[in-house]
């Protein structure tokens, strides 16, 4: 029997943590920085610490360069997590990773950004984590390529297996010029929350950034644009650190991120279209249109099915190419001379076309084609 969780609670006032070094190199400097998450977790009930990250198996561009502890760092994680009470997690990119980290009593784990990219690698993932009771997260990165449809696919392989508890990162996405390391590239972010409104988006602003200076300026971004929380890098002694050295903020950095004023306000402070009565009215204005727009296709569904009718009656078949192409042309123009792109109503027109015509289709119990043409074609 899986444990059922309760849906996440998304809160304005509430931001999620997620911190720790990229990877575990002692159980000394481990503890160094869960001390600093702890301090935060209880000094400030408005951040909620969600786990201590850190990775075990890592995975590098170039062979030969430190490539994690491995599993001899699995016990340093499961002593810290019985120790300060800290959920850890770990990054998976094999069965083999999922069962040991298991094993070790780890219950939260990252799918990182190449692996996120390989459908076979996360459908194997996917399956071996669902088999899985009591996974109590998984944090799905997005793919190195700015490719929506990829992450979603990622995120709806775990869904499929049963993964409840599905926390998106935004780590960036490879791009040939940028000023960081990966291009943030926030409309995509929001593409994401826009068709994931369950799954809260937490951002990775250190391997965005690539380096300390800019982390804060990517993390304060990020809260702005409604991301729900933070996935950051934070080693004992960046100095020293093994992997990602220029990007891991130091203890003391990284108290001074969640101090400073501006990422304050942008945490705290409501958003200021809250305090706008012009935006709420017009926002209101744009709910009823929206109502009025769905009173009409309700309308417009009724007089399709009386379509449906006559033509069953009179044993005409519901699809009819030149009156659709006809109508969508003239629809189309309509659009244009009202200030709407050909495009948008095009796709628009053949949408309410094939949903009518499945209604004809389901009147007649039949199935409905996969493929109606287009206005265009
Ligand atoms: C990491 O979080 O340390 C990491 C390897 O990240 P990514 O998969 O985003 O490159
Ligand atoms: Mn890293």
């Amino acid at each position: 029997m899986k444990i059922s969780f309760e849906p996440f609670d998304f809160s304005h006032s509430i931001r999620w943590l997620v911190a720790g070094p990229c990877a575990a190199e002692s159980e000394e400097g481990l503890r160094a920085v869960a001390r600093v998450l702890c301090k935060v977790r209880d000094a400030n009930p408005r951040f909620r610490v969600q786990a201590f990250r850190a990775g075990v198996w890592k995975p590098r561009s170039q062979p030969g360069t430190f490539e994690g502890m491995g599993a001899e760092a699995l016990p340093w994680l499961t002593r810290l997590q019985q120790h300060f009470a800290l959920p850890v997690c770990v990054e998976v990119a094999t069965p083999h990773h999922v069962q040991q980290a298991y094993a070790a009593g780890i219950r939260q784990f990252w799918i990182g950004a190449r692996t996120s990219g390989d459908p076979f690698a996360v459908e194997l993932l996917a399956q071996s984590l669902g088999k899985l009771q009591g996974v109590e997260c998984v944090y799905v990165k997005n793919p190195p390529a700015p490719d929506l449809r990829l992450w979603q696919g990622t995120i709806d392989r775990f869904k499929r297996q049963g993964i409840q508890r599905l926390v998106a990162v935004l780590r960036g996405f490879y791009q040939v010029e940028s000023q960081y390391r990966n291009a943030p590239r926030w409309d995509v972010a929001l593409d994401f929350m826009l068709r994931n409104p369950t799954i809260p988006l937490l951002c990775d602003a250190s391997h965005i950034a690539g380096r300390v200076d800019n982390v804060p300026k990517i993390a304060m971004q990020s809260l702005e644009y409604g991301l729900q929380g933070l996935f950051v890098e934070v080693h004992h002694n960046p100095s020293t650190a093994k992997s990602d050295a220029k990007q891991q903020l130091s203890p003391e950095q990284f108290l001074q991120l969640l101090d400073d004023c501006a990422v304050q306000e942008a945490l705290f402070a409501p958003p200021p279209e809250e305090e706008s009565m012009e935006l709420r009215h017009l926002r209101r204005q744009i709910d009823t249109i929206d109502e009025q727009l769905l009173d009409l296709l309700a309308r417009r569904k009724q007089v399709v099915l009386k379509i449906g009718e006559w033509k069953q009656r009179a044993g005409v078949s519901p699809l009819c190419v030149v009156r659709w192409r006809h109508h969508l042309g003239a629809l189309v123009r309509y659009g244009r001379e009202h200030g709407l792109s050909s495009r948008f109503v095009g796709s628009l027109g053949d949408r309410v076309h094939r949903e009518a015509l499945r209604y004809q289709l389901e009147q007649r119990d039949e199935a409905p084609p996969s493929e109606a043409p287009t206005p265009t074609e």
